[in-house]
């Protein structure tokens, strides 16, 4: 058998909502990596792992935990039921309840070690969210300094037109070499008083 990565032993694995989709996956890639395959994997899921809530101790089954799973990697259009869309959204689905986390447990006795899977599962998980939150960060960060860019070029542009326009219009005195004297100016001399 291979070497399994390094993980942290974890007896206690709290995974935050939004990522309870990812954790299917990595629970079933951590259980293989501690020498749990097939049939045995299979058995697992269906009657050994769940997940509740921290708070209030609403649970979900491994399989509930592949249904989210498949809808995370939009290889199903098939409907989740209300709470699992909850999940999904990044909820408990207890009306009222706010906790971000969901306990995943191992439920069925196995000889595999318990707290390596979960420790793996917990590393799976945060690398699969990890670098796609790097990645959101570090575009974000540079969107954000082409933006504060362009509105400085903005603020430029506007204080120049600014001035222009108080050159042009406000003035009292015509702009010299701009604007030149009219020659049609008419001398008050020049006009007849009894023409009226
Ligand atoms: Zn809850």
């Amino acid at each position: 058998m291979p070497e399994r990565p390094h993980a942290e032993p974890v007896s206690d694995l709290r995974v935050l909502i939004p990522d309870l989709p990812k954790a299917h996956a990595a629970l079933a890639q951590a259980l293989g990596e501690a020498g749990v395959g097939g049939a045995e994997l299979e058995r697992l899921f269906a009657s050994g792992v769940t997940a509740g809530c921290v708070a209030c101790g609403l649970s979900v089954t491994g399989s509930d935990l592949g249904d989210l799973s498949l809808h995370d990697a939009e290889e199903t259009d098939r409907r989740l039921p209300e709470r699992l869309e909850r999940i999904r959204l990044g909820y408990c689905p207890r009306q009222g309840c706010e906790s971000r986390f969901f306990r995943v447990e191992l439920t069925a006795p196995g000889q595999f070690d318990r707290e390596w899977v979960l420790g793996r599962t917990r590393d799976l998980v945060r690398g699969v969210s990890g670098p796609r939150l790097r990645l959101a960060s570090t575009l974000s960060s540079d969107t954000t300094r082409r933006l504060g860019r362009l509105a400085g070029i903005g603020l430029a542009t506007l204080l120049v037109a600014f001035v222009a326009y108080r050159l042009v219009f406000f003035r009292s005195q015509p702009i010299p070499f701009i604007q030149p004297k009219s020659p049609y100016t008419i001398e008050p001399a020049s006009i007849d008083p009894h023409q009226r």
